[in-house]
């Protein structure tokens, strides 16, 4: 039993190197699942923050054009309104002026409101009560309103107008009897914007962008005269599903090549606010967050992996020194057969396991003949030899897993077969015998005999009268002349045929 309990320690062994391993990977992959989960998550955080910080910069920017164009909007509507009444042609110019641009919208940034005719020739002017002959028919701030008589305010795209770079804001005048009467015109200049801009605290990189509702850039900061006036509804490399009314889109835009994470207000004024920013700002603290934590994690991950193979190397080779030292200990240093150590225990076990199947067990108990003569003649070492040899060809002969080939003692060998009749088991002996017959043709003369016996253990018995049986066949084949195999006659009882 001490062989296999030996073994079974030595499973264990493994299997616990093995388990170690999977738990180690087990560890590492949970603990790399937790951290990936946690940083995705800031991540995710950054990223909700940034876009609240940019929902209520693009909001502030909305609401600050809106009411802008509304007022300056309010104060064309009543230039409209005004310009329509019947009395207004009959009364002086000054008093015009004041009953047209009263309430007209006077800021810093607003031009002068001017008043086109059907021919587009320039007839009132806000700042002027003698203005300079102009003609603005062939602008689109003048044909569309002439053209279409519902559209109400409309807003140009950027222009130069009146020396500077401006928006113009126009509404249609039309007569009671539907006629198109001219058109009331104002602007906004860029002042405007970038005063607008100028007062938020922008980080490098971020944008901001006022659209007209067809996709016309309006204004854009950081500021670039190539990219005003630019229809992105004509870009066809950028899908324009991307950034919806209200929502948020994180990649490229439509101008440049910087990833950012866009916000879009929604609204109803006639311009809306698209504001960005990089994200690599928006994400800077959380990646250098991330390579620290995925750092440690990398090097406590390696750590582990790194004791855990170690740890199942040491104990791969205990269990390896394990099996070489219980090799040694149950074989035979000069046949490589089993020894005697180890027959003693495998024949209890087998005669065991016979007793409880109701299974056969046989025995071979080989000598080689006339040994000490041979000792004497050759030398010892040559005698050495001629066990190897004889060792061998029992090797040879017994090939089945559970047969046990061992050196008995001296020149003595034994041969465990569970499960083998007497007739299996002689052929076996005899197989043997011949082919040490058959090795020895030539200069060394060695023959064996064997005895043979093969039990059915019964009670009262124990495998001790199997090696007796086999021993007093020994002694007969011995007496017969040798060079023979000879059944042992056991009890007919026991005796298996
Ligand atoms: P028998 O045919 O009756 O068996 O004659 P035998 O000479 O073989 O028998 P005996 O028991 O008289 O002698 C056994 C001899 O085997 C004695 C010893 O010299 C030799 N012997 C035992 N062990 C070894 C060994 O390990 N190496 C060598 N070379 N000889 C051994
Ligand atoms: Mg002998
Ligand atoms: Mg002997």
């Amino acid at each position: 039993m001490p062989f296999r309990r030996g073994r079974d320690a030595r499973r264990r062994w493994r299997l616990s190197a093995k388990l170690l391993i999977a738990s180690s990977v087990a560890t590492v992959l949970g603990f790399s699942a937790i951290c990936a989960s946690v940083m995705l998550d800031m991540r995710r955080g950054e990223e909700e923050l940034a876009r609240q910080t940019l929902e209520n910069l693009a909001s502030g920017v909305d609401a600050d054009i809106s009411r802008n164009i509304e007022l300056y909007d309010l104060s064309l509507r009543a230039v409209v309104s005004n310009f329509v009444m019947p009395e207004i042609d009959h009364v002086p110019k000054e008093l015009r002026h004041l009953i047209l641009f009263d309430h007209a919208a006077t800021a810093q940034h607003f031009g002068a409101i001017q008043v086109f005719d059907a021919g587009g020739n320039l007839t009132v002017d806000a700042a002027s009560l003698d203005p300079q002959p102009e003609n603005r028919a062939d602008e689109d701030y003048f044909t569309v309103h002439r053209d279409h008589p519902d559209v109400g305010l409309f807003i140009s795209k950027p222009t130069l107008y009146r020396g500077a770079y401006a928006i113009v804001l126009s509404r249609r005048i039309t007569g009671d009897d539907g006629r198109f009467l001219g058109v009331v015109v104002g602007s906004i200049r860029f002042s405007y914007f970038h005063e607008l801009f100028g007062r938020l605290n922008l980080a490098p990189g971020d944008t901001i962008t006022v659209l007209r509702r067809d996709r016309t850039i309006i204004m854009r900061t950081p500021f670039d005269l190539d990219v005003i006036g630019k229809n992105l509804a004509e870009r066809t490399d950028w899908n324009q599903e991307n950034l919806k009314e209200g929502s948020a889109f994180a990649g490229k835009g439509p101008v440049d090549s910087t990833p950012r994470l866009y916000v879009r207000r929604a609204g109803s004024s006639p311009l809306f606010v698209v504001v960005g920013k990089p994200l690599a700002s928006i994400f800077s603290l959380w990646r250098t967050e991330a390579i620290r934590i995925g750092a440690i994690m990398a090097a406590l991950i390696i750590f582990v992996i790194g004791t855990a193979l170690f740890l199942a190397r040491e104990i791969g080779r205990r269990a390896d020194a394990e099996d070489k030292l219980e090799e040694m200990a149950t074989t035979d240093a000069l046949t490589g057969l089993r020894n005697r150590r180890k027959f003693d225990a495998e024949i209890e076990i087998e005669w065991r396991r016979a007793a409880r199947q109701g299974q056969p067990v046989a025995l071979l108990m080989i000598d080689a003949d006339h040994f000490k003569a041979y000792n004497d003649t050759y030398g010892h070492q040559a005698g050495d030899q001629v066990l190897v040899g004889i060792a061998i060809c029992i090797s040879d002969s017994v090939r089945r897993a559970a047969d046990c080939a061992a050196r008995f003692g001296g020149e003595e060998f034994a041969v465990l077969l569970p499960g083998a009749n007497a007739v299996e088991a002689f052929n076996v002996a005899e197989a043997i015998r011949l082919k040490v017959l058959q090795w020895c043709e030539g200069e060394i003369l060695t023959t064996v005999s064997a005895g043979i016996a093969s039990m059915r253990p019964t009670a009262g018995q124990s495998w001790a009268d199997l090696v007796e049986a086999a021993d007093k066949a020994l002694y007969a084949a011995k007496a017969n002349g040798r060079n023979q195999s000879v059944l042992a006659s056991v009890p007919k009882i026991a005796l298996v045929a």
